[in-house]
């Protein structure tokens, strides 16, 4: 069968529908399946995406069927619309706009307006009987055309408009008469054929077929790719283009435009929500050049349309079962719909919509459980402002995308990446954003505009990169050539800190205090019917007691592993730290340890009572001691400098040692060195301090009324025989501390499987441990021999290569170091068939992991407390993904 390229729909009849996003893109799509459903859609024809791809791979050549299709598609349309394009006295007028797969605000091009010239605008303009109308489309469409298709740059057309505005006192264009605007149209053609050195074209074929082309270029121009990349979505499968007859929102005060979505897109709140522009035409109301009305106003404006559009807006998400994004003209009192998608929510929003959803029937619970990206509900956990501190607030805007932001205000897009790249957290200020500003926006951490609504460009791009922002901020002042902004009187420079709070629209000035955010309402009810279908434990990795509490409040199960060390890096600790370190007998060793004995002790006993009966796993000693003293190369260079200045003896005596015993322990290889076990084989004293304090916590706390479930990890076990030696001494010294307190408490013993021999003889391992806990951070350094401190870049061109799909240390490599895991799980299990076991690498947050992790029998995860409710809703998804599979397989 010949390839179809060109998709009609119009009468209420439709040649696509819903299903065929991938040909129609997401626009296509709904304009077909709108029509079908009778609702008023202008009519109009989808170049497929194939079209598109061919065009960019054969470098802008079409086979003759494709443009039989669009003529013969065009003639289709002709009838329907009961006008001809081109023609003097009643022309149809044309949209060409482009529309992928998946939704890419703003990111590719668009054409309105398209079949004017010196005859058809006349022919407007009689037929209409709104000269003044006709010129302003036709004003828009030459800068519009010149810009986009004849590649004259952006802005190139503004200065002449706003030049016109001053001459005639206008605030806006909308004040502008029929002669002013045919002055400027003359204008913009001259400027136009200035700079092309050619006539701007006439014939409306001629300009059908050059948007046409531009919109499929668009594909590939920077702030696409750009998008696309940051987004995720292939660079392959091209954009569709839809070709739709005109209606027009700028006829008048009877006319407008608007956009709109079924389900507040920030809070989830279940409103109408959106925005219109009175007299105003396409990108007016998204640009943020004229501040739109709330689309409750419409109500009193345009009481009918407003009602008749509620209706159609509810139909569609009930037939989508999703929130949807609409937008719609209204052209002398008539509704047409433009468009309708999936709406960009916020995680918040998207979190209530889900839990509204259930309780309205449209899903169930393991439907909406599905539907949720974990890593989106990461969003939820960022810190907010303290609403009890105080905030010197200098202005306010709309509330256009929530969370908080703290970071030096930068006027422009590329200054936010070079102030990034240096480290620094940025707020990009604009009077408005384009989509030429999408780098700097994705480098920032919040965005502020003085002009443009909740559906501005910086809105709807902010909430989907889900990061703080306020719009609409007219208490601001913002001067871009001179990087500053004043609001309330303060003027504030580039460089200097603003805190956005994108719940409330406030802009603060300096870093306002952040507090962790609360788990309650509609996402602790989500997360609390996700828990129901998990198999998973979820455990978190905390170490210290603040730690404890925030994993606590998240929903962690018990502590799957508190890195013992961090507990000695306090300015109190450190020096009886290296005191141990530079002893030179086992006695001095044992007094300094004996000094950090009872520090350890309360800080674990904290653990214990946070976790109130849950189990708290503590590994003994990892790192290198190395990491305890001042760096090689820095005492050498103090002692260097305090012979020269003769400074007292004892001091460069002192110093002197110090460098001595770092040389002793220096290593090329740190990682690789004495470090995990063998520090505790090699210090017996310091294992014995360290199982003495917890065991003595652990009976205290018992004392208290708690029940403690203390567990000990032995880290980098690679021999059985290791873990024996380790073990016997944990045993030996609980057993002994026990029976000191006169108490019992069950405890266990296991081991970090984190060397890829410790997987591979898992088997005799096992033998002495009770438990497994798989380390995957060092157990894919040292399976890759990649190192975790240096390899950042190498991993990143490897990327940049498809050499590896993802970054190894933040997304578990399955088919090597996964199958390390499952042999060591199997191995482990044969001589030990009651044998636990966990997960507690960074992988312990990362969805696809947390799957893996369920489908290879774990018993938990443990992950950094902010990632717990992103691993309990993974690792629901991972048990209701298997009950599918295992409900498919059946049938
Ligand atoms: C690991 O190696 O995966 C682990 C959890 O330990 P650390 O990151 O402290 O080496
Ligand atoms: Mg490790």
């Amino acid at each position: 069968m010949a390839p179809k390229w060109v998709w009609f729909f119009g009468g209420g009849k439709a040649e696509g529908n819903i299903g065929m996003k991938d040909v129609l893109g997401g626009k296509g799509a709904a304009l077909a399946d709108m029509t079908t459903l009778g609702l008023p859609v202008p009519p109009g024809f989808t170049i497929g995406t194939g079209a598109c791809t061919l065009y960019n791979r054969s470098r802008g050549k079409f086979p003759p069927e494709v443009k039989k299709e669009i003529a013969a598609n065009l003639a289709r349309l002709e009838r329907a619309a009961g006008r001809k394009f081109g023609d003097a006295r009643n022309p149809l007028l044309l949209s060409v706009r482009s529309g992928a797969r998946d939704s890419m605000p703003g990111m590719m091009d668009t054409i309105l307006n398209l079949g004017l010239n010196e005859k058809t605008v006349e022919g407007l303009a009689g037929k209409s009987g709104n000269p003044r109308f006709a010129y302003d489309s036709y004003r828009r469409f030459l800068a519009m055309f010149s810009e986009i298709v004849l590649g004259i740059p952006k802005g190139t057309f503004g200065p002449l408009f706003e030049e016109k505005k001053l001459e005639r006192g206008a605030e806006s264009g909308v004040e502008l008469s029929v002669e002013d605007l045919k002055d400027l149209c003359r204008k913009f053609k001259a400027l136009a054929k200035e700079r092309v050195k050619k006539d701007f074209p006439q014939d409306p074929l001629v300009q059908l077929e050059l948007a046409r082309d531009a919109v499929f270029r668009s594909w590939n121009n920077d702030r696409a790719a750009f998008y696309r990349k940051s987004s995720g979505i292939p660079d392959d499968i091209g954009t569709a283009a839809t070709v739709q007859a005109m209606v027009f929102g700028n006829m008048g005060d009877t006319s407008a435009t608007g956009v709109g979505f079924t389900r507040n897109p920030s809070t989830g709140a279940r409103e109408f929500y959106g925005e219109y522009l009175v007299n105003s035409q396409g990108e007016d109301v998204v640009a943020g050049i004229r501040t739109p009305r709330p689309i409750r106003e419409m109500r009193k404006q345009f009481p009918k349309v407003y009602d008749q559009l509620v209706r159609i807006a509810g139909r569609l998400e009930k037939r989508y079962k999703d929130v949807q994004d609409f937008e719609f003209t209204i052209e002398n009192n008539r509704l047409y719909m433009l468009q309708t998608r999936p709406g960009k929510c916020t995680a918040a929003a998207a979190v209530r919509i889900a839990v509204d959803m259930v309780r309205e029937k449209l899903y169930t619970k393991e439907e909406v459980i599905l539907r949720i990206e974990p890593r989106q509900i990461e969003q939820l956990l960022h810190p907010v402002i303290d609403p009890g501190a105080v905030a010197d607030v200098i202005a306010r805007g709309y509330p256009a995308s929530p969370g908080a932001a703290a970071g030096v205000a930068v006027f422009h897009a590329d200054k936010a990446v070079e102030r990034a790249a240096e480290g620094k957290d940025v707020i990009l200020v604009r009077k408005e954003t384009s989509p030429d500003d999408i780098h700097g926006m994705d480098a920032a951490r919040g965005i502020l505009t003085a002009k443009g609504g909740m559906t501005s460009h910086a809105a709807v791009v902010a909430r989907q990169m889900e990061k703080a922002c306020i719009t609409g901020c007219d208490g601001i002042d913002v001067d871009e050539a001179t990087s500053r902004f004043m609001a309330g009187g303060r003027l504030v420079h580039e460089g200097d800190y603003i805190t956005l709070n994108g719940d409330t629209g406030e802009v603060i000035l300096g870093k306002a205090p952040l507090i962790a955010p609360k788990m309650t309402g509609p996402f602790g009810t989500f997360l609390s019917w996700a828990d129901a279908f998990r198999r998973l434990a979820v455990r978190a990795n905390a170490d210290t007691p603040r730690d404890a509490r925030a994993a606590r409040e998240f929903g962690a199960e018990g502590i799957g592993m508190c890195r013992t060390e961090h507990m000695f890096l306090s300015e109190a600790r450190l020096p009886i730290m290296r005191e141990m370190i530079l002893a030179r007998t086992t006695e001095d060793r044992e007094a300094a340890l004996t000094r950090l004995l009872p520090m350890q002790r309360e800080d674990f006993k904290a653990l214990f009572r946070e976790m109130k009966g849950h189990p708290v796993t503590i590994r003994l000693l990892d790192p290198p001691l190395n990491e305890f003293l001042p760096k090689r190369e820095d005492l050498m260079v103090e002692v260097t400098k305090l012979e020269l200045i003769r400074a007292d003896r004892s001091l460069v005596e002192e110093k002197k040692r110090l460098l001595a015993r770092v040389e002793e322990l220096h290593e090329f290889n740190p990682l690789l060195g004495l470090r995990g076990c063998r520090l505790g084989i090699a210090y017996p004293e310091i294992t014995r301090m360290q199982v003495r304090a917890f065991f003595e916590a652990a009976c205290e706390a018992a004392r208290e009324g708690l029940r403690p479930m203390p567990g000990v990890m032995v880290p980098l076990v690679s021999l059985a025989r290791e873990m024996k030696d380790q073990k016997e001494l944990v045993v030996q010294v609980a057993e002994e501390t026990m029976k000191r307190f006169k108490r019992k408490i069950p405890y266990t013993v296991g081991a970090m499987v984190e060397l890829p021999r410790a997987a591979l003889t898992a088997d005799e391992i096992a033998r002495e441990a009770e438990f497994f806990s798989f380390g995957t951070n060092d157990l894919t350094q040292t399976t890759f021999g990649f190192s975790r401190e240096d390899s950042g870049a190498i991993i990143k061109s490897y990327m940049g290569r498809h050499i590896l799909e993802e970054d190894i240390f933040a997304t578990l490599d399955l088919e090597g170091v996964g199958q390390l895991v499952r042999v060591g799980m199997q191995k482990g299990k044969s001589t030990r068939p009651t044998l636990k076991a966990g997960l507690c690498g960074e992988h312990g947050g990362d969805p696809k992991s947390v799957d893996f992790c369920h489908r290879t029998g774990l018993d938990y995860v443990s992950c950094s407390p902010y990632r717990v409710p992103v691993a309990r809703l993974a690792a629901a998804q991972a048990a209701l993904r298997e009950r599918q599979e295992a409900k498919a397989g059946r049938k």
